[in-house]
C-alpha cells in the first residue's frame, strides 16, 4: 500500500507503527503538525476491518485536530492515534504500558488522551510509563459539559448570524443523540427557554431529557425532517448526507459530533438550501479547550476554561462573516484559516 502519496496523508509529520509481540499491541500514532505545540489528540480503540482503514481513520482525526486546535487558538498542534482491537475483550495492563513507552519514545510530540473505545481508567495505565497523557481523572475532568457550553455558544451565535436573534428563547432546536454532551446541551438549551426535539436510541436517555427539560421525544428517524430552527448533530458522524439533506427544515446545524459532513461537499449542498452550517472541529472544541490548560502543569480553573470556551461565539461569528464575504461555504472557510494559522506559526 503507497501511504506517502494517501490523500489522507496531507504533509504529515511522523506516524509510527507501533507493535508490542507479548501484549498483543498493534497501534498507529500519527503526528500531523507540531508547528503550533506539541500535537495533542485522543486515542481510540476500535476493532478495523483492515490496517489500511486504521491507518486512514487515524490520519483523518489527526489532521482534524491540527486544525481544531489551530481555530481554538491553542498552543498545541494535532495528532491522534489507535490501537487495533476490540475495546469490550482486548484490553489488558500489558497492551496499554506497552502503548505508554511507545508514547514515551515521542519525547512530548505528542500527547495522547482518551477517545472512542478508551476510557480515562485505560489511560491512567498508559501513564504508569509516561508523562505524555491529558486529560486524566483528577486533572480537569470529564470534556463533556464544556463541550456542550461550546456547542451551546456556537448555536447562539449561528442562530444570531442567521435568524438575527440574540436569544434562544423560542427556538426550536432538534437535538440527535442524548449522551455526555447532548444531556448537557439540552439542559442550557432549556434554561434559555428554546424548544426541544429529541431522540436517542436509548429509551431511557430520551425519558429522562423529557422529564428534565419537558423536551418533545421524536423517532430516531424522524429527526431529520422536524420543523425546527436548528438542528444539532451530537450522535454520530456523517448525519449531514445526500438522503439527509433534502429532510432538513432548520436553518442551522450545530451540533458537537465530529465529522459531520459525510463528504466536504455537502457544505455546499447545505448552502445552497440556505442552511448555515457551523463547522465542527469549531464549535466542539470545548472539551479541548478544557484539557488544554493541563498544558505545561498549568492550574486547573472552571472559570478561565469556560471563559475560553465562550469565544467559540466569536471564532464562528468570524468563520460565518468570511464565509458570506467570500461568497465560500463555512467548512472551507475553516479548512482555510485553520492551515493558515498552522502557516504562519512555521
Ligand atoms: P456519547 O456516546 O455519550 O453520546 C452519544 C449518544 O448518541 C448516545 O446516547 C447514543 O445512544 C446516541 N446515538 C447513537 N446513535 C444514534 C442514532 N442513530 N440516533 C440517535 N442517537 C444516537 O458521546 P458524547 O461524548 O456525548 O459525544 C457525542 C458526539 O460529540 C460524538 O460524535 C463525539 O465524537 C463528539 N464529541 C464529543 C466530545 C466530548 O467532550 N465528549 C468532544 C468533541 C466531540
Amino acid at each position: 500500500m503507497a501511504v506517502f502519496n494517501l490523500r489522507a496523508y496531507d504533509d504529515h509529520e511522523q506516524v509510527v507503527f507501533c507493535r508490542d509481540k507479548e501484549s498483543g499491541l498493534s497501534a498507529i500514532i500519527c503526528v500531523h503538525s507540531t508547528a503550533l505545540g506539541p500535537a495533542v489528540g485522543g486515542c481510540r480503540m476500535w476493532e478495523y476491518n483492515s490496517d489500511e482503514g486504521a491507518l486512514i481513520d487515524a490520519l483523518r482525526l489527526s489532521r482534524g485536530m491540527s486544525y481544531k486546535n489551530a481555530m481554538a487558538g491553542l498552543r498545541m498542534g494535532g495528532g491522534k492515534s489507535v490501537i487495533i482491537g476490540n475495546p469490550k475483550t482486548q484490553k489488558s495492563e500489558a497492551l496499554f504500558e506497552a502503548f505508554g513507552e511507545f508514547l514515551n519514545n515521542l519525547n512530548g510530540s505528542y500527547y495522547s488522551a482518551e477517545d472512542v473505545g478508551i476510557t480515562t481508567a485505560d489511560m491512567a495505565i498508559v501513564n504508569r510509563k509516561t508523562d505524555f497523557v491529558m486529560g486524566l481523572e483528577g486533572k480537569s475532568g470529564d470534556p463533556s459539559p464544556l463541550t456542550a457550553f461550546g456547542v451551546y455558544q456556537g448555536m447562539k451565535a449561528a442562530v444570531k448570524h442567521r435568524l438575527g436573534r440574540d436569544s434562544l428563547a423560542g427556538i426550536k432546536v432538534a437535538v440527535q443523540g442524548l449522551g455526555h454532551v447532548g444531556y448537557y446541551l439540552c439542559q442550557h438549551l432549556s434554561e434559555e427557554g428554546a424548544e426541544l426535539f429529541v431522540t436517542d436510541i436509548h429509551r431511557e436517555s430520551i425519558e429522562r431529557v423529557v422529564n428534565d427539560f419537558n423536551a418533545t421525544a421524536v423517532d430516531k428517524d424522524e429527526i431529520y425532517s422536524q420543523a425546527v430552527d436548528v438542528y444539532a448533530p451530537c450522535a454520530l458522524g456523517a448525519t449531514i448526507n445526500d438522503t439527509t439533506i433534502p429532510k432538513l427544515q432548520c436553518s442551522v446545524v450545530a451540533g458537537a459530533a465530529n465529522n459531520q459532513l459525510a463528504e466536504d461537499r455537502h457544505g455546499e449542498v447545505l448552502k445552497q438550501k440556505g442552511i448555515l452550517y457551523s463547522p465542527d472541529y469549531v464549535i466542539n472544541a470545548g472539551g479541548i479547550i478544557n484539557v488544554s490548560f493541563e498544558q505545561d502543569g498549568g492550574e486547573y480553573n472552571r472559570q478561565t476554561a469556560l471563559d475560553k470556551v465562550s469565544e467559540i461565539y466569536g471564532t464562528l461569528t468570524e468563520v460565518f462573516q468570511a464565509a458570506d464575504k467570500e461568497e465560500k461555504t463555512t467548512n472551507v472557510v475553516a479548512d482555510e484559516l485553520a492551515r493558515k494559522r498552522i502557516e504562519e506559526a512555521k
